[in-house]
């Protein structure tokens, strides 16, 4: 099956998450790869919720490049669409839909790789595994489930996350830590509010805080400072009643050597007892070595094929890499997609078709200079 027929019909299987729906997409991806000769398993972490493993029988004791993309979507947003998001409408060099760039043609190229190396060079198979997610728009949750698993993901020699970065190479990103904080008063009428404690005026002064809060720690050489960002509040109930509780959503990207053990006791800290942090999640950061010799041949690579000179970047976006690394024993990563990173999550996404292909000579390349 060409590429562009294998994204047409990934983007056809309705992924939105939530709710998810990711169990058709997965029998049929695992199905293609079975054909091959690929042993294949799922693991839901809910409810017809697989995330996808597929590993070729080894006759070697290699350790093989673990590949993993998401099959799930974001909604399709609150601006109507122009193009049908579920058909692969192609226009010119672009093919449209959700999903296209973030990211089915990344998981399109891996699966068409795996299809052509079956004629071009079937021993190189078994260098290779997939891992096909659930459940990564919300959290990695997919990810983790098959990572706390005993004996399911094993080891890999390198990583390959498909998301959209137009096929340039990008060696990590950062983490990301999640804490609700929430200021406490008492209730009173709003007309005598002297008899109440204002949670809103409290949380004023959080946020006052926040704003000015110092990390107090070096700058990575990769993946630079970590941020701050409040990205939801909600407090009171009733214009005429003095607010008893205000939440603030926190979401702070971090960088290595940051633990949410440390981040929490600091922000306690500085905003003082009567405000309580409560961690509702979070993902590691990932900074590949740039002196790593699987990453400097991907990087030689990628400069024959793409003919530019590649540079150290990492990506704006945390991924799964976050929750599959440890588990996989900490290989080397690197992003590589064929999508778009500027139009993830937009109304009318596109991926350039011509990406497509050259996403799938880049993972052949990739497996190949493995041998
Ligand atoms: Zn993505």
């Amino acid at each position: 099956m060409e590429s562009l027929t294998l994204l047409k019909k990934l983007i056809s299987f309705q992924t939105i998450n939530p709710p998810g729906n990711e169990y058709e997409c997965a029998a049929f991806i695992g199905s293609l790869l079975e054909n091959l000769g690929f042993q294949t398993s799922t693991y839901d972490f809910a409810p017809q919720r697989p995330t996808l493993i597929a590993k070729f029988p080894l006759s070697s004791n290699k350790t093989p490049i673990c590949f993993t993309g998401h099959m799930d979507v974001v909604s399709l947003g609150e601006l109507a669409w122009t193009k049908n998001p579920f058909s692969g409408k192609i226009k010119g060099d672009k093919i449209y839909g959700r999903g296209t760039s973030d990211m089915k043609a990344g998981i399109a190229a891996m699966i068409r790789m795996v299809q052509r190396l079956h004629i071009e060079a079937p021993s190189l198979l078994e260098n290779i595994m997939f891992v096909f997610t659930a459940g990564e728009e919300t959290g990695c949750e997919g990810a983790y489930h098959v990572a706390g698993l005993d004996n399911v993901l094993g080891k890999a020699k390198a990583l390959v996350v498909g998301e959209p970065t137009s096929n340039y190479p990008l060696i990590g990103h950062k983490g990301c830590v999640r804490f609700d904080v929430t200021t406490f008063g008492k209730a009173a009428h709003a007309s005598m509010p002297e008899l109440g404690d204002n949670a809103v005026y409290k949380a004023a002064r959080v946020i006052q805080k926040l704003e000015a809060f110092d990390f107090n720690i070096p700058s990575h050489p990769l993946l630079g400072e970590p941020t701050l960002c409040i990205g939801r509040i909600s407090g009171g109930t009733n214009i005429n009643i003095v607010p008893n509780r205000t939440c603030m959503g926190v979401d702070i990207r971090t960088i290595p050597n940051q633990t949410h053990e440390a981040l929490k006791k600091s922000l306690e800290s500085v905003l003082g007892p009567d405000v309580d942090v409560t961690l509702l999640e979070q993902v590691k950061s990932i900074a590949s070595d740039p002196e790593d010799k699987w990453v400097q041949s991907v990087f030689s690579l990628m400069e024959q094929l793409l003919k530019i000179k590649i540079e150290v970047k990492t990506a704006p976006y945390f991924t799964d890499a976050s929750a599959l690394h440890e588990a996989l024993g900490e290989p080397p990563t690197i992003l590589l997609g064929p999508g778009e990173a500027g139009m993830a999550h937009k109304t009318d996404e596109f991926c350039y078709i011509s990406k497509i292909d050259e996403a799938v000579e880049a993972y052949i390349k990739i497996v190949k200079q493995d041998r």
